[in-house]
């Protein structure tokens, strides 16, 4: 199979919506035509072997995930979708690997809208390189810098069971099968939250998806805000999805091993973000409209720095400031 071939078959189809996308796959460039007064979200993210998933992912939830990451990215501003590139270094054109990939990356891109306009593709070791264009109006994307002291911060989903999957992975954790079946699940689905996103369009003051662990990403919305945050860990420690299923004693897994999962985990493409706390009903009702769980876990303080306290307020130790704890 030759290159043109190999983007032919796997990787080219007639754009959805010619209007907004009026050239996809096949010219020097593709064209995009944004609707007046939307602004173009973009951005990118790679993906490569051992670094950002294992060799051992099905082809089909590794074209999800590539792209689900890069969505992440556009629900985290509150962006529509519109379109996305795909550079692609592969060691061989397996047809098998190609079809599984393909089919998991475009079924993900249909379900959002999201046309495949164009990419590379080379021989290499195993690299996958997506950007991705959403719109959004002008003046409305969710930024990181419009957190104010007395917002509250409210997560979607679940986080830290990502993180739950790798460490059984890697052979430092044992958990029941079905524990794992859900975390792994986690781990190599992720759903971006694209329509929380596009509910929380003037609502949120600030949003983030928290792909490398709450605390670190939050942090970035503190940093790029200017103010500090108290997150309870009671409520943080519920948005856990494991701490449902499992419930081993504190000698086999401590409650200082739950908050390296929950605050410091990572790969979760959920959204962290922050709201006007007399504007919670709405946010609730947002979740609602989006079909997409959202918990409450703390407020925006003036004073800088991140503090996690316990069910009586007193601090919690900063274990879960290291990336890994379980390195
Ligand atoms: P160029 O020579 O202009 O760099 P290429 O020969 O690399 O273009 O690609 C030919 C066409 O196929 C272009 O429109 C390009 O955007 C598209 N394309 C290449 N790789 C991919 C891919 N992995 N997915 C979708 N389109 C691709
Ligand atoms: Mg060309």
């Amino acid at each position: 199979m030759t290159e043109f071939e190999l983007i032919r078959r796997y990787f080219t189809r007639p754009p959805a919506d010619p209007i907004r996308v009026p050239l996809g796959v096949g010219d020097d460039c593709a064209l995009l035509a944004p609707k007046p007064g939307m602004q173009l979200a973009i951005s990118s993210d790679m993906l490569v072997e051992g670094r950002h998933f294992l060799s051992t992912v099905e082809p089909d939830r590794l074209g999800h995930k590539a792209l689900a990451v890069n969505l992440s990215d556009l629900a985290a501003c509150g962006a529509r979708p519109l379109a996305f590139t795909l550079a692609l270094a592969l060691p061989e054109a397996d047809a098998d690997w190609l079809e599984a990939f393909a089919r998991g990356l475009l079924a993900l891109a249909d379900a959002h809208g999201c046309a495949l306009i164009g990419g590379d593709v080379t021989r290499g070791p195993l690299n996958i390189c997506i950007t991705a264009i959403g719109e959004v109006p002008a003046g409305l994307a969710l930024r990181r810098d419009g957190a104010r002291p007395g917002d509250e911060i409210w997560v979607s989903g679940t986080v830290g069971d990502a993180r739950l999957a790798l460490e059984v992975f890697r052979g430092r954790l044992s958990v029941p099968q079905q524990v794992f079946d859900a975390a792994r699940r986690r781990m190599e689905c992720p759903e971006p939250r694209v329509a929380l996103g596009l509910a929380l369009r003037g609502l949120a003051t600030s949003a983030i998806d928290i792909s490398d662990g709450l605390a670190g990403d939050l942090g970035h919305v503190l940093a790029g805000s200017g103010c500090g945050a108290t997150i309870a860990w009671p409520d943080a420690f519920e948005t856990i999805a494991a701490q449902r299923q499992w419930k081993p004693s504190e000698a086999d897994f401590s409650s200082e091993n739950w908050q390296s999962l929950v605050l410091a985990g990572g790969d979760d493409y959920e959204l962290c973000f922050t709201a006007a706390p007399e504007r919670a009903a709405e946010v609730e009702a947002a979740a609602v409209a989006a079909a997409t769980p959202v918990r409450r876990i703390g407020r925006i303080d003036a004073a800088p720095g991140l503090r996690v306290v316990d069910s009586a307020g007193h601090p919690v130790d900063g274990s879960w400031r290291g990336f890994d704890h379980f390195g």
